[in-house]
C-alpha cells in the first residue's frame, strides 16, 4: 500500500498519524528509522526511553537469523513478506507478532507493520508465534484474534466513545469448490480472499482466518454501522471479477455477519458468537449479502440454545405426545389410517409446534430417541385401537423418519423390536421418508430401504416434489406411496401449473405400480379435483387437524364420513 513512497512522505500521510498504527520502516543495514508511537507504547518504552536502534534487536534471539534472511532475500522480489515471530519488550518479556513487511527499492527501505498482538508470552518463551498465525494465509489464527478482540473490548470500555465492529465472513458455497476443483484449488481460494481481507481494511483493523472457510475482520474506531458496510462494499467490489488461480477462473462471494459494540457490556466471545449467529443468517439468503446482528436474532439463538438443551431431557420427562391426522380414501371419503405427528408439552414454554424443534433435534441429535419414542407409541397405539374398536382393524398408521434416524446403525433393529413388542402387524406400519435422505448417498439409502422393505411394512415418500427431484431414480426406491406435499395441492384450484404437477405425479406412480397421498386438502374442492385425477387418499385439514389420541377414537368411531 505504501511501498513506492519514500518515508518522508509517508510520516506526513494521514494513514500514519492514525492511533494504533504499528509501523517500522528500517534500511538494508537494519538501521530503525521509524517506531510508530503505538509500537514503542506496545513494547514498554516510555516517553524518553531510549529505543532500540536495529530491527533484530527487537526479535527474540532464536528468530533473528531466519528473519533477517527472509528479509534480506525480499529485497530481490518486491514481494510483502509474512511471517510471525517473537517481539522482545522492554522488560524482557515477548509477544507473538504477525509481520507484514515490504521493501520499496526506491526509497531502500523496508516498511514493517504488524497487527498488533498482544499476546504475552511472558519471559519463559515456550510457545511460538506460530501457534497464533495461520499457516496457509499468514493471517492472525483463532486465538490471537480473540486475544486482540478481548483487548480492544477492555479498551472500549474504558473509552466509551469507542466503538469497534466484529464482521464474521464465511465463503459461500466453498465445499463445491473444494470438492469439485480440488483442495489445492481451495487452499489458494483462501489465500486469494485472505488478500482482499487484508487490502479491504485500515492497518490498525485485524483480519483473522478462524477456520476452514471462516475469516473475521475487527473493525476499531468505527462510529457506526454504515463504516462497516463500507468495508462490505469494498470487498464485494473486488469479488465481483473471478480469481484466477492456477489459470482457472472461480467467482466467489463472501457472506458477512455484522456486529457492533453498544452500550451493553459484552465479552469478546459474545460479540464473536453474534456476528456468527448474523453470518449464519446472511448465508441462508443465497450468499453474497450480509446481515446486521440484532436484538431479534439474539433472543432467537438465545431460544434455540435453549431448545437444545431442554430437548435432551424432554424424552425421559415424557414430555413428548402423539397426535394423529386422519388419512382418507378419496373414493368413498373412508378413513384408511392416521399419520402420526409429534407434540411437545414444554414445561414451561407449551406446546411447541415439530417445525420449531424437529430441525434442532435433526441437527443436534436427539432426534433418534424422540423418533425411537414416537414409532414405539405409534404402533402401540395403532395395535390397541385395532383390538379394541370396530373400525380399528385395518387401520394403518405412518410415523415420520428423519434422515438422521434412517442413517443410525440401531434402526432396523428399533423398527423390528417396536414391530414385535407392540403386536402391530407390519403391514400397516408405514414409514415417511424425505427425499433427503437420498442426497448424500442413493446407493446406500437404497440399500436400506429395501432391508426396511424386507419387514413387510411399507414406505412412504413424503413432501414430494419440494426436494432435489427424485424423478431419475422413483422407480428404483422400493416405496410403495408418494405423498405429493401440501404446497402443489394447496394452488390446486388457482394454479394450472400446481393441477398439472399433481397429474403427471399420479400418472407417474400409477404406472410404477405406486399409490398417491396428497396432503394439505383445506377444501372439498381440492378433494373433487384430486379424486378426479384418480389420486387413492388425501389428508388435511378439510377432514380434521392433527389431534390427541383419544379424540383420534371418536374419528374412528364415527366414520370419517360423518365428518364432511
Ligand atoms: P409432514 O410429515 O409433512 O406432516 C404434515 C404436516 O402438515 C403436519 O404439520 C400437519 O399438521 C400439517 N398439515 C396437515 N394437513 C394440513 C392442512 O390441510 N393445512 C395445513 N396448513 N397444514 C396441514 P406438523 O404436525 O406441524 O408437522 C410438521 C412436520 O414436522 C412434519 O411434516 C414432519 O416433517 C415433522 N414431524 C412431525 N412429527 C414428526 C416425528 O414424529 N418425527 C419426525 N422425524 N418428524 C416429524
Ligand atoms: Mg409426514
Ligand atoms: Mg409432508
Amino acid at each position: 500500500m505504501y511501498r513506492s513512497r519514500p518515508a518522508t512522505a509517508l510520516l506526513e500521510s494521514s494513514f500514519f498519524k492514525l492511533p494504533g498504527t504499528l509501523l517500522l520502516v528500517f534500511d538494508p543495514d537494519w538501521k530503525l528509522s521509524v517506531i510508530s508511537a503505538a509500537w514503542s507504547e506496545t513494547l514498554g518504552f516510555a516517553a524518553g526511553d531510549a529505543l532500540p536502534a536495529s530491527f533484530p534487536e527487537l526479535l527474540h534471539e532464536d528468530d533473528r537469523a531466519e528473519c533477517t534472511a527472509k528479509l534480506a532475500a525480499l529485497r530481490q522480489d518486491n514481494a510483502t513478506l509474512r511471517f510471525s515471530a517473537r517481539c522482545r519488550r522492554r522488560d524482557g518479556s515477548y509477544i507473538g507478532v504477525a509481520w507484514n513487511v515490504s521493501f520499496d527499492a526506491e526509497s531502500e527501505l523496508y516498511y514493517a507493520s504488524a497487527h498488533e498482538t498482544a499476546v504475552n508470552l511472558g519471559t519463559d518463551d515456550a510457545h511460538l508465534p506460530a501457534m497464533y498465525v495461520d499457516g496457509l494465509t499468514g493471517l492472525p489464527n483463532r486465538s490471537l484474534f480473540l486475544d486482540r478482540l478481548e483487548h480492544t473490548q477492555r479498551r472500549s470500555e474504558r473509552r466509551q466513545d469507542l466503538q469497534y465492529a466484529v464482521l464474521y465472513c464465511g465463503i459461500d458455497r466453498f465445499k463445491v469448490v473444494n470438492h469439485s476443483l480440488g483442495h489445492r484449488m481451495g487452499d489458494l481460494l483462501l489465500m486469494s480472499m485472505a488478500d482482499v481481507l487484508r487490502a479491504a481494511i485500515r492497518p490498525t483493523d485485524m483480519a483473522a482466518r478462524l477456520s476452514g472457510d471462516e475469516f473475521c475482520l475487527l473493525l476499531e474506531d468505527v462510529t457506526d454501522v454504515s463504516s462497516t458496510l463500507l468495508v462490505v462494499s469494498r470487498i464485494q467490489q473486488k469479488l465481483i471479477v473471478p480469481f484466477t488461480l492456477n489459470k482457472h477462473e472461480v467467482f466467489s462471494s463472501v457472506s458477512f455477519g455484522i456486529a457492533v459494540s453498544g452500550t451493553k457490556r459484552q465479552t469478546a466471545e459474545e460479540m464473536l458468537r453474534d456476528a456468527n449467529t448474523a453470518m449464519v443468517r446472511a448465508k441462508t439468503q443465497g450468499g453474497g449479502s450480509y446481515v446486521v446482528f440484532n436484538q431479534e436474532m439474539h433472543d432467537r439463538a438465545v431460544r434455540r440454545m435453549d431448545l437444545e438443551l431442554s430437548l435432551r431431557h424432554a424424552v425421559e420427562r415424557g414430555e413428548f405426545q402423539a397426535y394423529y391426522q386422519p388419512i382418507v380414501a378419496l373414493a368413498d371419503r373412508s378413513l384408511a389410517g392416521f399419520e402420526a405427528l409429534v407434540r411437545w408439552q414444554h414445561p414451561t414454554k407449551g406446546l411447541i409446534s415439530p417445525a420449531e424443534f424437529i430441525p434442532v433435534a435433526e441437527e443436534t441429535g436427539p432426534i433418534v430417541p424422540i423418533g425411537r419414542w414416537m414409532l414405539r407409541e405409534a404402533c402401540r397405539q395403532a395395535r390397541d385401537w385395532q383390538q379394541r374398536l370396530p373400525g380399528g382393524k385395518a387401520l394403518s398408521v405412518s410415523v415420520n423418519l428423519s434422515a438422521r434416524q434412517l442413517l443410525h446403525p440401531d434402526l432396523l433393529a428399533d423398527v423390528a423390536a417396536a414391530l414385535a413388542d407392540t403386536g402391530l402387524p407390519p403391514q400397516l406400519l408405514k414409514l415417511e421418508i424425505t427425499e433427503s435422505v437420498m442426497v448424500a448417498d442413493p446407493e446406500g439409502a437404497i440399500a436400506l430401504l429395501e432391508d426396511l422393505k424386507a419387514m413387510h411394512l411399507k414406505l412412504l415418500l413424503d413432501d414430494f416434489g419440494t426436494g432435489y427431484s427424485s424423478l431419475s431414480y422413483l422407480h428404483r426406491l422400493p416405496i410403495d406411496t408418494i405423498k405429493v406435499d401440501r404446497s402443489f395441492v394447496m394452488n390446486l384450484d388457482q394454479s394450472e401449473t400446481a393441477r398439472h404437477f399433481v397429474e403427471t405425479i399420479v400418472h407417474l406412480a400409477h404406472k410404477l405400480d405406486r399409490d398417491v397421498i396428497c396432503e394439505g386438502v383445506e377444501l372439498e374442492v381440492q378433494a373433487e379435483v384430486l379424486a378426479a385425477m384418480g389420486a387413492e387418499y388425501s389428508q388435511g385439514f378439510l377432514y380434521s387437524r392433527p389431534v390427541a389420541a383419544h379424540e383420534a377414537e371418536m374419528l374412528i368411531v364415527a366414520g370419517i364420513s360423518a365428518m364432511t
